[in-house]
């Protein structure tokens, strides 16, 4: 494995690395939940990570044996969708999970190259909310890739815009999807705060304090 002290560029995934919406997701869910009458528990909630927000719709209305039309399918989405949006604005620079802040000035003042590499396509708001926007060179978000992980587009496009070769990289990364886009894309992928990815990764942290270069 290469030393990582000569890595030019660190790309971020956002959820479950930089910052934490699961809480919104879930609020959201349950309160879609809640018009139809469905009971949906934290516990459940465990079931949607990592799942599109249709596949989870449609796994909460099996949940409550509760058949809707395609039209009121629709709704049900955009009314989570809008539950969730109206719930990050809420978020802060308190919200940044632990060591975020610290790891991402420190590697900035060593002149590393810092991007963040994300699915979510409400990236680049949630980063201003949580006030780390300005501190990333490249923000690829859901908007700009056509290909979702494990695909390793979202990495190639954030090291493509870094100026930089995947082998010149570091990915961070909490889902065993992304481990995956990273390592196929020719990255070390650095695994973070999700024990069922450990070894899958090339290294791993519980959080990003641990991490030096
Ligand atoms: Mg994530």
């Amino acid at each position: 494995m290469k030393n990582l002290s000569e890595m030019k560029g660190l790309i971020f995934d956002l959820d479950g690395v930089l910052v934490s919406t699961e809480q919104n997701h879930f609020m959201a869910w349950q309160k879609t939940a809640n018009l139809l009458n469905i009971e949906f528990t934290e516990e459940e909630n465990e079931n949607l990570k990592g799942v599109s927000r249709i596949d989870s719709l449609k796994y909460i209305l099996n949940l409550g044996n509760v058949v809707v039309s395609d039209q009121e399918f629709t709704s049900l989405l955009e009314f989570k969708n809008e539950a969730y949006l109206a719930s990050i604005e809420n978020l802060s620079q308190n919200d940044c999970l632990t060591g975020v802040i610290e790891l991402l000035t420190k590697v900035k003042e060593e002149g590393k190259r810092l991007a963040v590499g994300s699915s979510s396509k409400n990236a680049k708001h949630i980063l201003k909310l949580i006030e780390i926007d300005h501190l990333f060179d490249a923000i690829i978000d859901g908007n700009m890739v056509e290909n979702l992980k494990p695909n390793p587009e979202v990495f190639q496009k954030a090291a493509a815009y870094l100026n930089l070769s995947p082998s010149e990289c570091i990915v961070f990364e909490d889902a065993a999807s992304g481990i995956q886009a990273a390592k196929s894309g020719g990255f070390m992928a650095i695994g973070v705060g999700n024990k069922n990815i450990k070894d899958l990764a090339d290294k791993y942290y519980n959080d990003l304090t641990e991490f030096t270069l």
